[in-house]
């Protein structure tokens, strides 16, 4: 090409050429393994909760990294696009090239016909450019065809995995209920999100969870038949559409070989990978008869998979979905119960076992809903915390909790340490300790008079960073409880390296101390470690005289339950705090 004529419209198109190994493959981005995160149906299992509130913990962030996943591969597609024309281009010119060249062999043919050696000269070299611009149109059409593909996959697949993406698994499963239709035949649909996923991205990195999540692409393609499809939703997610079964009972099945296939642990950068897989089921044409319900009820069964245990599967069933519902509607009315004032604080005593004076208070919301009356915390604030909603709610009991310690300071009441419930998303919230400090600086309470009460759970999940904002709330001279103790994982190092003041007890271990031995030793030996690491210990729960009479006898500093009251309105609090506790029994 390099040599062509000058003047032939053929020489003038290759310096614009675009090489294709210059083109789009050199800007494919890699999709990161963010693991999505959202609702999940109000459920009984505990550590399904605690799944639950670390899920919300990243929804925001996960929901930017998939619009940035998004954006990079539309940019990559209009890379391609922009290849594709400009490759096009080149060929139109190339086209031009040749008819110029045959017009112009024509031309030469016509005026010699004497057939001078010069016109024989300039007829060959006609020709060669007719023949190079040929071979030269006849590459540029493979390449257009080439990056055609390319567009077509990349628009079909996922980068990261190459597994085939939304998109297409939308239009295979269109294919398949209207096959399935027609056949009268069933289909399974598999949502599938791995388990703790986070916790390997987050400790290990990026790097090391998208390598994960391509053997576990792998892993799951062979499980499969090939006229079945393996997708990849995003983030850790993927969809199996089984497009023919038999019976249902062959989708559990599949489902079975799934969870035994993943169980095995895998090796990436030298690190020795353990993760299991929560399953959810929907079945064409009993739970869904188009593919956006399927796909819906099969995700609605996954969280129930987790809230089983996690490695596991789940069938569809139609109660899941009433759930999903309910908690619907609790989100979008939370988002408003702010702006129309609909919460409340109500207030419980914590009470010196030594001298029987209220030393606390515990801040406790309730939620005045309109239609439904008082709802306690158990019907919203897990929704609130998937939502992130619990942050701005948090922020308004932190106020309203801290106003009303000084309301009863200034009506010359007794001082109390007032206690706010902290979750997780608000203790790794950005500017969570500068909203502590300016809220102590604008309603004038001390700090000594404000305790955070934090879950085992919340503190131990990053250690670290729990220390380094431990010791900011240590500065800020704020008091730290570790809520329901015992109910967690806690590691005795870290309790004792944390600048905490407080072990509350949880009330599991109080219900039983008159009635199990077992229960009775617990609460002994959480108590006599607590002292020992010079922290305050309060047991809650106590509903009677017994129960309190064995904290007394334990040393326990302080209690907190029905026996000494219950959660009340602001006022009530303040009637009891001028009155005094009875003197208890003898
Ligand atoms: P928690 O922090 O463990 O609070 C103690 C719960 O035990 C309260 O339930 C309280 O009413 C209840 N309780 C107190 N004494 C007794 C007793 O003697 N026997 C029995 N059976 N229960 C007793 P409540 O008010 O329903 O709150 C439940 C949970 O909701 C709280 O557990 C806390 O984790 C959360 N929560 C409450 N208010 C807030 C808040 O403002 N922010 C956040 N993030 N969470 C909150
Ligand atoms: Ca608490
Ligand atoms: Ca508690």
């Amino acid at each position: 090409m390099g040599n062509a004529d000058n003047d032939s419209a053929v020489g003038a198109v290759s310096p614009s050429l675009p090489r294709q190994e210059d083109g789009p493959k050199d800007r494919l981005h890699v999709v990161r393994g963010n693991d999505r995160r959202r609702k999940e149906p109000a459920l009984v299992d505990h550590e399904a909760e605690v799944q639950s509130r670390e899920k919300s913990a990243t929804a925001r962030e996960d929901a930017a990294l998939l619009r940035e996943d998004a954006a990079l591969l539309r940019e990559d597609a209009s890379n391609l696009r922009e290849v594709a024309a400009r490759v096009r281009e080149g060929e139109a010119y190339l086209r031009e090239g040749i008819a110029a060249a045959r017009e112009q062999a024509m031309r030469t043919v016509e005026a010699g016909q004497a057939g001078s050696d010069e016109h024989m000269a300039k007829l060959r070299e006609a020709n060669s450019h007719l023949v190079t611009a040929t071979i030269e149109a006849y590459k540029l059409a493979e390449q257009v065809q080439a990056a055609q593909v390319q567009l077509d996959h990349l628009a079909r697949h996922d980068v990261l995995t190459d597994l085939p993406n939304r998109l297409l698994l939308n239009d295979r499963l269109a294919q398949a209920i209207a096959l399935a239709r027609r056949q009268g035949k069933q289909l399974a649909l598999m949502f599938l999100d791995l388990d703790r996923f986070k916790y390997i991205n987050d400790s290990l990195g990026h790097t090391v969870g998208d390598q994960l999540l391509q053997l576990v692409a792998k892993r799951l393609t062979a499980c499969v038949r090939s006229s079945d499809t393996v997708c990849r939703q995003g983030g850790d997610e993927f969809v199996i559409l089984l497009a023919d079964i038999e019976h249902t009972a062959d989708a559990g099945l599949s489902a079975q070989k799934i969870l035994t296939a993943l169980v095995v642990p895998y090796f990436v950068n030298q690190h020795e990978l353990d993760v299991t897989v929560s399953i959810g089921i929907s079945i064409f044409p009993n739970d869904g008869q188009d593919a956006d319900t399927l796909i819906k009820n099969a995700d609605t069964a996954m969280y129930h998979a987790k809230a089983s245990g996690r490695n596991n599967f789940q069938f569809f069933e139609q109660r899941m979905s009433i759930l999903a519902v309910e908690r619907h509607s609790i989100e979008v009315g939370l988002r408003r119960a702010l702006e129309r004032c609909e919460f409340v604080l109500y207030y419980q005593p914590k009470i010196n076992l030594h001298s029987n004076k209220i030393v606390g208070v515990e801040a406790l919301i309730r939620w005045q809903h309109p239609e439904r009356g008082l709802l306690l915390p158990g019907d919203f604030i897990s929704i609130a915390e998937d939502s992130g909603l619990i942050l701005p709610i948090g922020r308004w009991v932190l106020r309203e909790a801290s106003s009303q310690a000084q309301v009863w300071r200034q009506a010359g009441l007794p001082p109390v340490t007032i206690a706010v419930n902290t979750s997780a998303l608000e203790f790794g919230a950005k500017g969570f300790v500068e909203n502590i400090r300016r809220t102590l600086e604008e309603t004038g309470l001390e700090p000594c008079h404000l305790e955070l009460e934090l879950t085992e759970s919340v503190l131990m999940r990053d250690a670290e960073s729990s220390n380094f904002l431990l010791h900011m709330l240590a500065d800020l001279g704020v008091r730290v409880a570790v809520d329901d103790f015992g109910t967690g994982y806690s590691s005795l190092s870290y309790l004792k390296q944390f600048p905490i003041d407080t072990l509350k007890i949880d009330q599991s271990f109080v219900n039983d101390i008159t009635s199990d031995p077992d229960g009775a030793a617990i609460v002994g030996a959480v108590t006599s470690m607590g002292k020992s690491l010079n922290l305050c210990v309060i047991a809650e729960g106590v509903e009677t005289p017994e129960q309190r009479a064995f904290l007394v006898a334990q040393h326990c500093d302080e209690g907190q339950g029905y026996y000494f009251g219950r959660p009340m309105p602001p006022e009530a609090l303040a009637a009891l705090l001028k009155k005094g506790l009875p003197a208890p029994p003898l």
